[in-house]
């Protein structure tokens, strides 16, 4: 593999050692928000939100363009815990439950070899969970075992040194916890608007634990691109479109999608948590108030999102961040 000697994109927003409050919501105040979702909850499991037709009748798929280079794709399962059917696709017909994967994505491309979203340390519950305002960490808690990323990297003959950078879909602590067990060269890169959502004021919001983000140096995303499919913006780091991020609005104000072509012949969509589970796809259902009214930053532009991914034509295989067996699927 040749190591990139330049910045697919952009300059750098941080120094990397900008000082990163510490900051959660009260307890008062996030229960009184746990309250009001649960109490939302009983009614959209059975009615749940309805697609918007006219915005669905509005949505055009622009072309994906043919891409010249492509990457080798690896998931790196690091957690898992379950969820009940019926939340993760609000109102889904079933008294089941859905295992949920956590973890990142290793992807090699000639120029480069970075993470999509540098998921897990070891020892997070320890680390990074009492960094939620209770009682959400109890609600997100993955199960035990976690693999960290450092043994994650090992198991597959690798270590932090090997990594050129990586990328984050969202800056939610599931995401970039792994951070700690990174070398502090190893740059994180995100949309601006993403890093300055995650760290401005004195609180975080939900999701948001700043302690891995301290003293790393940011790379700032700019998805100066033209639409492609169903998607308004994009960016194609390596300019041979193999590799090109979307944008996926709502969960949190900067998430966005990695489009790859794999080497096996096959388009593939990483898609953070813009949904949990590619059921909400088929379903056009977002995640029921308890808890995506705590974990979707905007609800209504997260639902416009997920009506996106619906409209996308056949042939692109979608990978949630926590969709146990899409991941599983990639191992
Ligand atoms: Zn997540």
């Amino acid at each position: 593999m040749v190591r990139s000697n330049r910045m697919p994109q952009g300059g750098t927003v941080n120094d990397g050692v900008t000082d990163l409050s510490d900051g959660k919501p009260g307890v008062l105040s996030t229960l009184g928000h746990c309250c009001a979702a649960l109490a939302a909850t009983p009614r959209r499991l059975l009615r749940p939100r309805r697609p918007d037709e006219a915005f669905l009748s509005r949505v055009r798929a622009a072309p994906l363009p043919p891409a010249k280079g492509v990457v080798r794709l690896t998931a790196l399962p690091q957690a898992r815990m379950s969820a009940p059917t019926a939340i993760v696709a609000e109102g889904a017909r079933s008294l089941g439950h859905l295992p949920m994967a956590m973890g990142a994505f290793l992807i090699e491309h000639a120029q480069a070899r970075f993470l999509v979203d540098p998921a897990l340390c070891a020892g997070v519950h320890d680390r990074v969970l009492p960094g939620l305002p209770f009682p959400v960490g109890l609600l997100v808690s993955p199960d035990k075992p976690v693999l960290g990323l450092a043994d994650a990297l090992a198991a597959r003959d690798l270590s932090g040194d090997d990594i050129d950078f990586t990328l984050a879909t969202h800056l939610h602590w599931d995401h970039v916890s792994g951070l700690l067990e990174l070398p502090d060269s190893v740059e994180l890169r995100v949309p601006a608007i993403e890093y300055e959502w995650a760290t401005s004021g004195e609180i975080a919001p939900y999701g948001v634990v700043r302690a891995p983000l301290r003293g790393r140096a940011i790379g700032n995303l700019e998805l100066d691109g033209p639409p492609v499919l169903t998607f308004t913006r994009s960016h194609d780091l390596f300019g041979d479109g193999s590799v090109l991020l979307v944008d996926l609005p709502g969960h949190t104000p900067g998430s966005i999608g990695v489009m790859l072509a794999v080497d096996d012949g096959t388009r593939v969509l990483l898609v953070g948590d813009a949904i949990w589970n590619t059921l909400q796809i088929k379903l056009i259902r977002e995640k029921a108030p308890m808890p995506g009214q705590l974990f979707d930053a905007d609800r209504d532009r997260a639902f416009e999102t997920i009506q996106r991914l619906h409209a996308l034509p056949e042939g692109i295989e979608v990978i949630p961040s926590h969709d146990f067996d899409a991941v599983l699927a990639r191992a």
